[in-house]
Order: structure tokens, then sequence, then C-alpha cells
């Protein structure tokens, strides 16, 4: 069955990457989905502190419109290789967080998790490519299974307010009983910061289980 999903998902790679055509989505450059050029500017960096406390560092604005095309065509069009391009861009950025680090952090990284239905259905979870490339290029350590999605739910696309979001998401993520971020400094990954509904859904459980800082890093902020 394994190998069925990996011929699956291998697929649905190829297909993804190959059947749109490439062309940068913010100026039309041939050959590549997201150029250099349009990288550096669309790219507007910028700190959010959450109501948990999380100070969260957004990439991109999620309303400009080549950003939210992008994050689309990563969710939604198996984009697998611009899910990567942006895991390079999100480890440039983590950068930026890593001063805010308690001295000799242990930091751990972690990507929000997504249903298993979702992943089957698209193949991959973004954000776990994301996470995968800032853990390797600042050599801190990653966990896959810290946090699993409990409970499928709507995207929270399709809840607007604060407090729809925050229902729809709540109790539907639970820490891992194999997992103990006790005196570890955790980086939480994610595509879109909006209200935060996730993140800080995330860090209470973290924080719960004594955390010592949690911080986000998001491609997109709503
Ligand atoms: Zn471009």
């Amino acid at each position: 069955m394994r190998m069925v999903f990996r011929l699956i998902h291998t697929a649905s790679k190829s297909i993804g990457d190959f059947l749109f055509p490439k062309r940068c989505l913010g100026c039309r450059a041939p050959n590549t989905l997201f150029c250099r050029k349009c990288e550096l500017f669309y790219a507007m960096p910028e700190r959010t502190r959450l109501s948990s406390g999380v100070i969260t560092l957004s990439l991109f604005r999620y309303s400009t419109p080549p950003i939210r095309q992008v994050v689309r065509h990563i969710k939604y069009r198996h984009a697998y290789t611009l899910a990567e391009q942006f895991g390079d861009i999100c480890k440039k950025y983590a950068h930026d967080l890593a001063p805010l680090f308690p001295p000799d952090a242990s930091v751990m990284v972690i990507p929000i998790p997504i249903s298993s239905k979702t992943k089957r259905t698209r193949g991959y979870n973004h954000t776990e490519i994301f996470a995968r490339a800032i853990a390797d290029a600042h050599r801190w350590d990653m966990r896959l299974d810290a946090l699993k999605k409990i409970k499928h739910t709507p995207s929270q696309t399709t809840f607007h307010t604060k407090q729809e979001r925050k229902n729809n998401i709540k109790n539907s993520i639970a820490l891992s009983d194999a997992f103990s971020p006790k005196g570890k400094t955790i980086l939480l990954v994610d595509d879109v910061l909006t209200t935060g509904a996730t993140l800080n859904e995330c860090a209470r459980l973290l924080q719960n289980a004594g955390a010592k800082k949690i911080f986000g890093i998001v491609v997109a902020k709503g």
C-alpha cells in the first residue's frame, strides 16, 4: 500500500510540476514559477506578536495577487517544486528570528500538521517542506511527529471571524505522547497567518507542556 501511495505521490508531483506552464506568477518570466526578482520585490518580512505571545515572522503579504496564487499552487495544485523553492526562501529569512532566541537555545522546528486525509489528497505537507529547509540550513532539530492533527477540519479559509477560526481548530491538534517540548525553543512553521488561531492553538499545547519559548514563521500574512 505504501508503494502505491509513493507512486501516486510521485505522479502527482510530476503532474503538478510539469502540467502547468513554468512562468513566473509575478512577472511571467519563463522557466520558473516565482523568479528571484519577484521574490525580492514582493518580500515584506514583518514580525507579529500573537495573543499567545508567539512572535511570528511573515515573509509576504497574502493579499498581493501573485503571493495568493503561489500559496494556492502549493496547496491545491501539487506544485511540489514551488514548495521547495519557498522552503529556500523561508530558510533565508529564518535568520531574522535567530537573534530573538534565548542564548544557547535548543531549537526545534515543528511544522503545523495537516490531517492524513489532506496529506493523501495533496501528496505532501508543504509546511513540512518549509520546516525541513529551515532545520537543515540552521542545523536545528526538526520533529515531524510532535504535533498531530487528530480531527479533519474544514479549511480555515472557509471561516472569516476570529472566533469561528478558533472554534474550528480547537481540539483538532494534539501533542504526541512521545514528544516533550520541555525547555525547548520551538519554531512553528505554517503557510498563512490570518487570525493566528492555528499557531495559538499549537502554542497553547506546547506552552502547557513546558516549552521555553515559541516563535513562528509563515510564508504569508493574510
Ligand atoms: Zn518574476
